[in-house]
């Protein structure tokens, strides 16, 4: 199956040498503003392609995406000095504009993968503006927040992070919630599962491993100025999951008729994805201060969408 990816940046080379590598799909576009970065990223990649699978990577034009089944979008602009968070975001809606309305004209089957940041808002501009059902337009949210935080908590209890069950809801950024009080290891609560092990999860600890979950791309920007390989890999999951039909439970984003008292926003909960997208949206059970965190959230995100022009 094909799989778009437009802007072939640190994100979007990323998710491509991923898919690339773990042999997900079988024909692989590279579409930039930047044509000689697009060729150059497609033909680097597929370098790597004799020692791992059999997937054709190269660059296109928007013709190229054809019958696509799934496009990632990964194009956006940077912030300029001085400016604010919103006239970003208008910038980089008027990206999406762009390269959406391309897409939609050859690819209209197609299911949406966001991930340019913010990437909640972007996932909503993107739903409102290709006009896509909500399941289509899937926005990459949470799902690294969630495999980082469980990746902690396995390495704490000395367990692969398979076995925990546990995840990151809300905005993906600084409102962000890492929902403890359902969180299960093994079928058994981390709190128990924990205490059982003689090393108990003090609230210290919990804030401690929240912080560092939150806070992971902040410390990795101070190191080397973007992150990309992280978010490449949890791209290149969603995908497998779209192309595979598996219904796994993944954390991402997409338009949801309302959550936490507020209307049309877009937020990260565990959702069933499959051929057809999200199929389903799960709400863990919640402490109170889970749910307030949650409201919290969406009342952070929605200040955002209510002012932008889409
Ligand atoms: P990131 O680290 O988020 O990947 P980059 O700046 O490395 O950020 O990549 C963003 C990419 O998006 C750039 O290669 C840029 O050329 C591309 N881009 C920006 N606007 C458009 C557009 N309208 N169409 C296609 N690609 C675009």
């Amino acid at each position: 199956m094909k799989i778009g990816v437009v802007g072939a940046g640190m994100v979007g080379s990323s998710a491509a040498y991923a898919l690339a590598l773990l042999g997900i799909g079988q024909d692989i576009v590279l579409i930039d503003a930047n044509p000689d970065l697009a060729r150059a990223q497609a033909e680097d990649i597929e370098h790597a392609t004799p020692f791992a699978s059999s997937v054709d990577v190269r660059h296109g034009g928007y013709a190229d995406l054809a019958d696509a089944a799934v496009v990632i979008i990964a194009a956006g602009v940077s912030q300029k000095p001085g400016e604010t968070r919103l006239a970003l975001l208008e910038r980089n809606a008027d990206v999406f504009r762009a390269v959406i309305s391309e897409i939609m004209a050859v690819a209209p089957g197609a299911i949406l993968l966001v991930a340019s940041n913010p990437v909640d808002l972007m996932t909503y501009v993107a739903q409102r503006i290709s006009g896509l059902p909500p399941g289509r337009v899937i926005g990459s949210g949470t799902i690294l927040d969630t495999a980082r935080f469980r990746s902690l908590l396995g390495r704490y209890l000395d367990i692969t992070p398979q076995s925990v069950h546990a995840y990151v809801v809300g905005e993906h950024g600084d409102s962000e919630v890492a929902v403890w009080s359902s969180a299960t290891a093994g079928s058994v609560p981390v709190a128990d599962f924990a205490a059982q092990l003689g090393k108990p999860l003090s609230a210290e600890m919990r804030v401690e491993m929240a912080l560092a979950v939150r806070d992971a791309a902040y410390t990795i920007i101070a190191g080397k100025g973007a992150t990309y390989y992280g978010i490449g890999g949890g791209l290149a999951r969603i995908v497998r999951a779209i192309l595979d039909d598996e219904r796994a439970v993944l954390s991402v984003s997409i338009v949801a008729e309302e959550i936490a008292g507020e209307k049309d926003i877009a937020l990260s909960l565990p959702r069933i994805v499959g051929g057809a997208g999200v199929l389903a949206d799960l709400m863990p059970p919640l402490n109170a201060d889970e749910a307030a965190g949650l409201a919290k959230s969406a009342e952070v995100i929605a200040c955002y969408a209510r002012d932008l022009s889409v």
